[in-house]
């Protein structure tokens, strides 16, 4: 069957979603949720959303029972995540957060609590764990093609815009950069070492505290240690741009992508030679596989549950910790 979804917090991103989601095979779009009326109009019309499956967010107990909606896909700023996810769950409807999925551990534990409640599924829209290329280099490592992998690096910066967004809000946001950036180097180490930290250290710069407040952070370097032996070296900045690249070194061979994680083709090589996996759009892929396991039970390789979100809040509070202590933060 088809995944009937609603779209929650008409931005920038879900505008990305919609337009992928025109060549989905298996997810499609029923219903729009926005705080903007002119929004919900001229994007019903240009997705063809009839007005009656339209609606505010004072309206979204409306959903409810509604048999053309299976899961609302919330993609508002941060902080408002868990707060639709509780009530979405509480309808009885699957749930989509956007990454982070809140803007602190307790709040990501809520969230998972109450799907669990009321029986309903809790997705993060990790799109990179579904791409053709960044799976490949999992199969090589976990096939030893690299040997043992004693180093990761990441890399995921961008310069940003406008000092009064909200990504720049501390409340909103939960933090800065990391929140929104940085989170992809934590989860591509953890994804791309097929291993979970066991302690962080970290460092934070900030060149321009007129535009980047007080818990809003600009660049912070970061490092993780994990079981095997392996130690993972990040930076997350908003205040360079070029920076998408992974890293992975092993006793036998290496695998680099750059771009790692951007919307674009991902570029990936290995010390034997490029990897030729053509470009998809990741959305689209997110949502049909996103469909698979809402509808079929399909496990991910990698995976997009409450849980992994979980793990990458529980990091960033370490990483937060650690640049508050200047010591080395140990994580159960
Ligand atoms: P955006 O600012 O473009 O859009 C946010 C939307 O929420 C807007 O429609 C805005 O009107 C609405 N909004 C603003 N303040 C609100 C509030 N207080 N309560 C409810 N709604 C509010 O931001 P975006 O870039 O679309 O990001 C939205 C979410 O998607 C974020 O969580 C972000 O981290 C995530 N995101 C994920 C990816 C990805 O690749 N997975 C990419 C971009 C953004």
């Amino acid at each position: 069957p088809i995944l009937k979804v609603a779209l929650l917090g008409l931005g920038g991103y879900a505008n990305i979603v919609a337009k992928a989601m025109q060549n989905c095979k298996r997810a499609k779009i029923t219903a729009l949720i926005s705080g903007t009326p002119s929004k919900l109009d001229q994007w019903g019309e240009k997705y063809s959303v009839p007005k009656s499956h339209r609606f505010s967010y004072e309206e979204l107990e409306k959903i409810k029972n509604n048999p053309d909606i299976d899961a609302v896909y919330i993609m508002t700023p941060n902080l408002r995540h868990p707060e639709f996810a509780i009530k979405v769950a509480n309808l009885g409807k699957h749930v989509i957060s956007e990454k982070p999925m809140a803007t602190n551990v307790k709040d990501a534990q809520r969230m998972i609590d109450a799907c669990k409640k009321a029986g309903v599924k809790l997705l993060v829209g990790y799109r990179m764990h579904f791409e053709p290329n960044t799976l490949e280099i999992i199969k090589k490592r976990e096939a030893g093609e690299f040997g043992k992998i004693l180093f990761f690096q990441g890399l995921s910066g961008f310069i940003i815009g406008d000092p009064k967004q909200w990504r720049l809000n501390k409340q909103l946001a939960g933090g800065g950069s990391m929140m929104d950036i940085g989170i992809y180097s934590i989860n591509g180490a953890r994804y791309m070492l097929g291993e979970e930290p066991i302690w962080v250290t970290a460092q934070e710069t900030k060149t321009d505290p007129e535009k980047f407040k007080e818990g809003v952070d600009e660049t912070i370097l970061f490092q993780m240690g994990f079981p095997s032996g392996a130690v993972a070296s990040c930076l997350s900045t908003y205040a360079l741009n070029n920076l998408d690249k992974f890293y992975l070194n092993g006793t036998k061979g290496f695998a680099e992508m750059m771009p790692s994680t951007g919307y674009g083709p991902i570029k990936a090589k290995t010390n034997k030679g490029e990897l030729s996996y053509p470009h998809v759009t990741h959305q689209t892929i997110q949502m049909d596989e996103f469909a698979a396991i809402l509808h079929d039970g399909k496990t991910p390789k990698i995976p997009v549950d409450g849980e992994e979100g979980l793990k990458d809040m529980k990091i960033i509070e370490a990483i937060f910790e650690a640049v508050k202590s200047g010591k080395k933060v140990a994580l159960k």
